[in-house]
């Protein structure tokens, strides 16, 4: 079955996750992807990646996201988190976090982190072909 992966960065995190799905798009190419609003926007402009993007993360977008998590429906999540900047929608966000613990879905909030899914992810699917 095909690996559904959220993506989700906060804007000053945004650079960091178009650069990272660039140098992971092989992989990616090969999931389906979600992503909250303006960073799936930025990741499908940057790399011609397909993405099913929710509302933007103020507006809702990790809540969606969430939901379609406690249904079964996301396979791991990376969201680079801004720890510098207070965010409006702040409890969505732990909400996101929190559906993750919940349902034991790998979740990435820093780069290091995102890498070593997205390694792991690379390997099974080479696995696989
Ligand atoms: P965005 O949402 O990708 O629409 O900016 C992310 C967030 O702020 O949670």
């Amino acid at each position: 079955m095909t690996t559904r992966i959220a993506l989700i960065a906060h804007d000053h995190k945004k650079d960091d996750i178009v650069r990272l799905a660039g140098e992971y798009v092989d992989t990616l190419r090969r999931c389906d992807i979600i992503a909250t609003g303006t960073t799936g926007g930025r990741i499908s402009e940057a790399h011609g990646l397909p993405v099913e993007r929710m509302l933007s993360g103020p507006h809702g977008g990790d809540l969606q996201i969430g939901a379609q998590l406690a249904e079964g429906r996301v396979d791991m999540v990376i969201f680079l988190r801004d720890p510098m900047t207070p965010q409006p929608h702040e409890p969505d966000i732990n909400a996101l976090v929190r559906a993750c613990d919940v349902h034991n879905i790998p979740c990435a909030t820093n780069i290091s982190t995102a890498r070593m899914i997205l390694d792991v992810l690379t390997l099974r699917l080479a696995q696989q072909a």
